[in-house]
């Protein structure tokens, strides 16, 4: 069998050696291919300080940061490799590795001024230094392996940097042409997540945050994996937060589309993007398994119509970290042309919307976006109508969250929406604003931010998630 499998900063973060033997127990019978994050908060540490260059850093603070990273990074490889060989190896990949970010650092210092482009760049260290340490770590078990990059292995993007598109029919061949080799050479190949290249001129970037899971799904679809696997740190996809509500249980099956909806609001388990490029592809399987309980079974996700539930809803997803923002006046009733200059003001600003509402009296839109974007949204809307009198006020909030109510079950079962807001509405909470995709996958609504575990731990227990889920059919495929 041909296995892609991801790994994120968690999982490594507590030792490279538990990840090693998990790829050992693959690779003496499968073609192995394994994408890997950045150390858990190597990242953030990376933006911090590439964020400081920027302003004002002394080279000694710079050089310390530089001291540290080796540090923390030679500790995990001592931790879990013996092999002096491979020790020294690493070593010297690691210190090459930063001696290259000390200069990148130095660089954006000097110049005062931090380009996404550099922004990148100084990102992908994180990955960088993390590939080569479980590389090392899988090879002290004796298994044949080779580390290499996400840009290495083929990943080609646009010039989008952060948030990086990929473009699909060059990455594809690309990747083929680099791993499908090495596989037939018998090594198990050891790939950096996140990062990758302009197709155009190679420069670094990035495919947005905890976007290992993408690389992994991108890399899957191109060499036709027969299972791609994400190791998480929780027994599969659970039925919500567990950190919420202490009952949650693991989802045994999902569809792709509930997978999406719950990437999507909030439940941090994959990155949104990262079922795309496999859901035309019917013949890869999807596991979600547990990095510290690698013999529970874990999530499957499944194609469409492969499964039948007797419940309604299978999870219920929560969003903090979110706000709300209202554009209203009487100026807009039966005006064409009002949404598009209010969503025209949200691309301006570069949010990415959540949730949108409009009442049928057309003299309100509710958006939802993540909070880190309200403010600026606020202003380019502001600017947007200055000079126009269609608008009466724009005004935001930003202490709410977004609550979701997932199932295929949903579709087309009359009075879930009652039971949805009765649950809510018997503890007393406030729903603020109200949206369901046609899809009808899903229902999710807004609430204040303090109010949002008691509204989720209400909803699980209505549609009796804390118990365990009843299929009717079930392909394991
Ligand atoms: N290291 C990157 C991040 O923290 C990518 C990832 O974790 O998947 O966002
Ligand atoms: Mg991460």
């Amino acid at each position: 069998m041909r296995v892609v499998m991801k790994f994120g900063g968690a999982s490594v973060g507590k030792g490279y050696s538990t990840v090693a033997k998990i790829i050992n127990s693959y690779a003496e019978s499968n073609e192995t291919i394994v994408l890997v994050s950045a150390m858990a908060g190597v990242t953030d540490q990376l933006i911090d300080c590439a964020e400081r260059s920027q302003k004002d850093i002394k080279k000694e603070v710079l050089r310390d940061f530089i001291q540290e990273l080796l540090k923390k990074h030679l500790k995990a490889a001592e931790e879990s490799i013996d092999d002096e060989l491979i020790l020294k190896e690493i070593e010297q990949k690691l210190t090459e590795t930063l001696e290259e970010l000390e200069r990148v650092l130095i660089g954006i210092s000097l110049l005062k001024e931090l380009s996404s482009q550099a922004r990148d760049k100084v990102m992908s260290f994180g990955e960088r230094l993390s590939t080569p340490i479980l590389w090392g770590a899988v090879k002290n078990l004796n298994i044949p392996a080779v580390y290499l990059s996400g840009y290495e292995a083929g990943i080609v993007t646009d010039d989008r940097f952060g948030n990086a598109r990929p473009i699909w029919d060059l990455s594809m061949k690309k990747i083929q042409q680099t791993l499908l080799p090495l596989l037939e050479q018998g090594y198990t190949l050891i790939i950096s997540g996140f990062v990758a290249e302009t197709a155009e001129d190679g420069i670094i970037t990035t495919l947005g945050r905890g976007g290992t899971d993408f690389s992994a799904s991108i890399i899957g679809a191109a060499i036709e994996a027969e299972e791609i696997i994400f190791w998480k740190e929780t027994t599969g996809v659970l039925t919500t937060d567990p950190n919420i509500e202490p009952n949650a249980q693991t989802i045994p099956s999902l569809s792709y589309a509930e997978a999406m909806e719950l990437a999507y609001f909030g439940a941090k388990i994959l990155h949104p993007k990262c079922l795309q490029p496999v859901m035309e592809r019917e013949n890869i399987l999807v596991r979600v398994k547990n990095t510290f309980k690698p013999d529970a079974e874990g999530s499957v996700i499944v194609g469409e119509g492969s499964e039948q539930v007797e419940n309604i809803a299978k999870a219920v997803s929560v969003l903090f970290n979110a706000g709300i923002i209202e554009v209203g006046g009487a100026g807009m009733i039966g005006t064409p042309g009002i949404a598009a200059l209010v969503f025209g003001a949200f691309e301006k600003a570069d949010a990415n919307v959540i949730m949108i509402s409009q009442s049928s009296s057309e003299a309100n839109i509710s958006v939802v976006v993540n909070r880190s974007d309200l403010k600026k949204t606020e202003k380019t809307l502001k600017e947007t109508f200055a000079h126009t009198n269609y608008i009466k006020y724009i005004r935001s909030e930003d202490d709410i969250c977004v609550i979701g109510v997932v199932g295929e079950g949903l579709k087309g079962t009359p009075g879930v929406a009652a039971k949805v807001f009765q649950s809510v509405a018997q503890k007393g909470v406030n729903v603020r604003m109200i949206a369901q995709g046609s899809s009808e996958l899903n229902i999710s609504f807004v609430v204040k931010e303090k109010d949002g575990a008691l509204a989720v731990r209400a909803l699980h227990e209505t549609f009796e998630l804390g118990e365990k889920i009843n299929y009717l059919k079930r392909d394991k495929k």
